[in-house]
């Protein structure tokens, strides 16, 4: 669907659940402090909502993520039911604690991408960050990754104080695994929401931590990606600049949530209901304003953050 200011909102994310088995210090404010619903749709209404989407609203890419998106166990169905709907592009956002041993079952299942959150090579950071987890499980699982011949990305949040000095090291893991690591600039989302941080890092920063190692230049990215790409001797690497330089312009981003509510920009204050549509005889009719309601809430310049967290959106 193209909307009023061009942008094509092809690009779905959907989240299985809020649930977790780690508790980031940015995405909830204590240990298990995940949002907590208890009206869930099952595997099958999910993959119902993606035919809709799919089929009466332009819907092209699925992105699946939660919560932990591995800890949903129909998480191989959903997978190869999205790609029997002929949908070719299937990512998925995981902390890879569970990854090595899913991941051949998942690629088997139709995946294609994978993106692996990863805040510290430092074991003690790691944990004081995840608030539990192990740092050797998330790179097990990342490697594994790489192996399958999945394409894979490294997402790390940066985090003054915390990780911020670390960032070469991160870039020349995820350089030696060929893979891109895409460095994140902490979003007022849920717990953070209109909360003043002393732990944001501007791009500027980011960029001048790299520049003590690397030499870097910017290079293009896709017209709607979300990340600012540079390349560096060896590789490329991205930063999600939310604060700096938001993306919002060009989002073609839309997300269902595990309870079956649309969500066009991550400043949306509430869901819309979406479910309903699985008893419509032509659903199209409805979607349609649906869809127009969702994408209205889509900001053109740069976006607040929500009180609703990344647990419950997915990202
Ligand atoms: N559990 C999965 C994971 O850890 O990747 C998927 C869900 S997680 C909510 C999706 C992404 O959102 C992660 O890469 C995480 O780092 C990011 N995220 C969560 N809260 C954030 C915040 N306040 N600012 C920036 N990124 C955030």
């Amino acid at each position: 669907m193209i909307d009023g200011h061009g942008r094509n909102i092809n690009k779905l994310r959907l989240s299985v659940g809020e649930s977790c088995n780690l508790s980031c210090v940015y995405c909830v404010d204590k240990i298990g402090g995940h949002q907590r619903s208890h009206d869930h749709l099952t595997v099958e209404e999910m993959i119902d909502l993606v035919r809709i989407l799919k089929r009466h609203g332009g819907i092209e890419k699925v992105r699946i993520t939660g919560g932990e998106p591995l800890l949903f166990p129909g998480i191989e169905q959903l997978i190869r039911e999205i790609a029997r709907l002929g949908i070719e592009n299937i990512g998925l956002t995981t902390n890879a604690q569970q990854l090595k041993k899913r991941v051949d079952d998942l690629k088997n299942s139709g995946l294609q991408k994978i993106n692996v959150s990863l805040d510290s090579l430092k074991p003690a950071v790691f944990r004081r960050l995840a608030r539990g987890g192990r740092l050797e499980r998330t790179c097990e699982g990342i490697e594994a990754a790489v192996k399958t011949g999945l394409q894979v990305k490294i997402n790390t949040v940066v985090l003054k104080g915390e990780n911020e000095e670390e960032l070469n090291d991160i870039l020349a893991y995820a350089l030696f695994l060929k893979s891109e690591v895409r460095f994140l600039e902490l979003m007022k989302m849920g717990p953070l929401y209109e909360k003043e941080t002393a732990l944001f890092v501007p791009m500027k920063t980011i960029l001048a931590k790299i520049g003590k190692c690397y030499s870097y230049h910017p290079i293009p990215a896709e017209t709607d990606s979300t990340a600012i790409r540079f390349r560096v001797p060896g590789g490329t690497f991205g930063i999600i600049a939310n604060e700096s330089n938001p993306f919002c312009a060009t989002c073609s981003r839309l997300r269902l949530t595990s309870t079956g509510k649309l969500i066009g920009c991550l400043s949306q204050p509430v869901g819309i209901p979406i479910k309903h549509l699985l008893k419509a005889p032509q659903p199209e009719f409805e979607l349609k304003s649906l869809l127009s309601q969702a994408i209205g809430y889509k900001r053109t310049v740069a976006f607040k953050g929500s009180q609703i967290g990344m647990s419950a959106i997915g990202g």
